[in-house]
Formats: C-alpha cells, structure tokens, sequence
C-alpha cells in the first residue's frame, strides 16, 4: 500500500479543526484532526509542506513516517508547536488508514482496550455572568447531562478586582471571588461529582499557592496549570505546598516535553492533547511515562468529534486514564459533524466504537457548512 495524496480542511470544531486526509493507492483514506496552537491556516500549510514526505510511502509504518517527517523538520520547530501541531493531524490520519486496512478500531493497534467506554468531563467554562450563583446554576444544569466530573474557568484577566492583569498577582477580593464561586459549584453538586478547575497558567507562584490553600476543602479534582508551563520547578513548588492535586500539560508537547515535569513529579495529573501533542502513539508514549509516577492521564481535548474520537483510542488503550475532556458545551453543531449514533457522549461517557478505524464518519453535508472560510475555503479539494 502506498500514500498518493493528502488534503486538509478547516471547519469549525470547538475552535478552528484543522482535518488531514492521507489517500492511499488501495482506495482507504484515513482522517486525522489537529487542534492548532497557531492560525489553522498556517498549521495547514505545514501540513501540505510534510506531504511530499509521505507521497509513495506505506502508510502503515506509523511510529517511522512521524519520525521522519520530524527528523526533516528538526531545524524549524520540530520540538514544539505549530510543526508538531500540523504533523499530530497526519499521525492520527495515518492511524485511522492503517487500522481501516486491517479492518480493526484503532485501539486494537494500540495494545487493545482496558475499558469500553471513556469517562468524559464537561468543560463549562463560567456561569452566564461571574456570580457564585451563575456558577452553580451552570454545574447543576450540566451534572443534570449525566457528567460526573466538570471544570470550571476561575481567572478572569478582566476581572475588576484584579488590579493589574500583567503582573500575575492575586488580590485578595480576587481570591475571595474565586474561593465563592468554587464553593457555590461545590455546593450545588454535592460530595460525589469531580470538579477541576482552570487558571491557565496566569499566576506566579505566591499567587498558586494561595489560591491552592483556599481550595483544599472543596476536593478538588485538580487545579489546572496553576502557575505558566515553562518553569516546571515553579510548578513543583505549588505542588509541594498544597494536597489540592495539580494538574498540567495541554501546553507540553511529545514526550521530550513531557520528561522533566515527570521525572521531577511536579504535578499529580497530566493532560496532553492528543491532537497537538505528536499523536496518538506519542500521547500514549507520554501516558505510559506518566504511569511509571503512578500519575494519571486526563488529556485535554478541544477537538470536533474526529480528534476526540482520536482521543477515546488512546485513553482506552492505557491504564492511567483518569479523564477525557469535552469542550463543545457552547457549539451546538458539535455532533452533526459526524454521521452514526448521536449524541456522541451518552451520561458522561463516550462507547467505544468497533468499526475499523477511529470508528467515527464526518458528515460530509454538515462539516461543509462549518469550514472556517476566514482561515481557509478548502475542504478537502486543495
Ligand atoms: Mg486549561
């Protein structure tokens, strides 16, 4: 089997989804989706620079095409960002073609599954305004979905009790916002349902360990990226001041990134993207280093149906999945993206499929009317 062609499209996911095809010469396409960490647009121009790479290559010698095309691309970002972004989408492609042509769900290839449906959170980002009672109301509505474990947003750079949004202090009328509207969510909720909560990695480290502090008697599920992802000793020391769990990693990528903040333990939970962090196989390499700490793996998604489904694979092909997020809440045309059983997420879970490949088919008619003409028109015909 050979690769004879590649296209991509941009529609609107959650954000802006950038979907690879990689053709083959045996008439089986795989898709794969990547979440673009710069404007779709550049990530898909990337993607169309890799193809001559692939162009005549087996596509079912996965692990090798990755490594070379990020071999080529070892001088322009290959570690990182936008290239790793953009070779993510041809990764997960390259999985879906390869597991259709052997007429297996994609998890079979990875080792088979430890479970047969993924534990979803509902990202619900705010209440309709920053009230505790907003809050509430929005974790009581979504929890009434079926979702066992939510998060919820609680830095506002453009929150008037905040005096200077660059300097990454918290005031204390902040902190006291804050500390309300996690304990009105909690509240609401009751005992047994998981809450995360997000600050972006928008604080310095006094500012973290504060707000951690504050959280402790609400058991949390994690804080999330309490302090930026650069500095992996600053978020140790959040984590060493504090049995509030932190979490940390949407903005890691391969497990290159990942090594430091694992080997130095600095957070309790980790959270690739599977759909910018290398791919499928790198995000499970990351889980698996990940398991060697006993920390769990709970990606962040902000991905269409296609990069979740991609997701789903890899969280139920490893032990340490802990839980996957779902960031569609707010995009009412999330599940008529794809064609089959819908709502894709059913109580708080998605089943895992066992078509062969990522077991998920985008609805050619719908996904056309959400292309994302202001960063490109093409859908799959460039
Ligand atoms: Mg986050």
């Amino acid at each position: 089997m050979k690769i004879t062609d590649l296209k991509t499209a941009i529609i609107r996911g959650v954000g802006p989804a950038v979907l690879v095809k990689v053709y083959s010469d045996e008439g089986i396409w795989g898709i794969g989706e990547c979440y673009p960490s710069a404007p779709g647009n550049g990530i898909q121009n990337i993607v169309r620079h890799m193809k001559e790479l692939l162009i005549g290559e087996d596509p079912r010698n996965v692990d090798m095409l990755y490594e070379k095309i990020k071999r080529a691309f070892l001088f322009t970002g290959a570690q990182a960002g936008a290239v790793v972004t953009a070779l993510t989408g041809i990764e997960s492609a390259l999985w879906d073609l390869t597991a259709k042509s052997l007429g297996v769900p994609i998890y079979q290839m990875l080792g088979g599954k430890f479970r047969d449906k993924i534990r979803i959170y509902a990202d619900c980002h705010a209440g309709r305004d920053e009230s505790p009672e907003a809050y509430a109301e929005e974790a009581q509505r979504v929890v009434a979905m079926g979702y066992n474990a939510i998060k919820f947003d609680v830095d506002d750079i453009d929150n008037p009790d905040k005096l200077d949004r660059w300097n990454w202090s918290v005031t204390p009328k902040e902190l006291e916002g804050m500390v309300k509207r996690v304990a009105a969510v909690r509240e609401a909720v009751g005992p047994y349902i998981d809450i995360a909560i997000d600050m972006h990695g928008r604080y310095n480290i006094d500012a973290a360990c504060k707000v951690a502090k504050e959280m402790e008697p609400f058991n949390l599920m994690w804080l999330e990226e309490p302090v930026p992802p650069e500095n992996v000793d600053a978020m140790l020391k959040v984590k060493q001041s504090t049995s509030t769990p932190i979490c940390a990693g949407e903005n890691l990528y391969t497990r290159f990134g990942f090594r430091e903040l694992l080997q130095k333990q600095a957070v309790d939970v980790i959270m690739p993207d599977v759909a910018h962090t290398g791919g499928l196989s790198e995000a499970r390499k990351v889980a698996n280093m990940a398991e060697v700490y006993y920390i769990p793996f709970a990606p962040h998604c902000v991905s269409s149906p296609i990069g979740m489904m991609a997701a789903c694979h890899v969280c139920a092909s490893v032990p340490n999945f802990l839980v996957l997020e779902f960031h569609g809440l707010r995009s009412p045309q999330w599940n008529d993206l794809i064609v089959g059983d819908k709502p894709l997420i059913q109580n708080g879970y998605i089943t895992l499929p066992d078509k062969p490949g990522l077991g998920v088919e985008l609805n050619d008619e719908v996904a056309r009317r959400y292309v994302h003409t202001r960063m490109s028109t093409a859908y799959f015909d460039d």
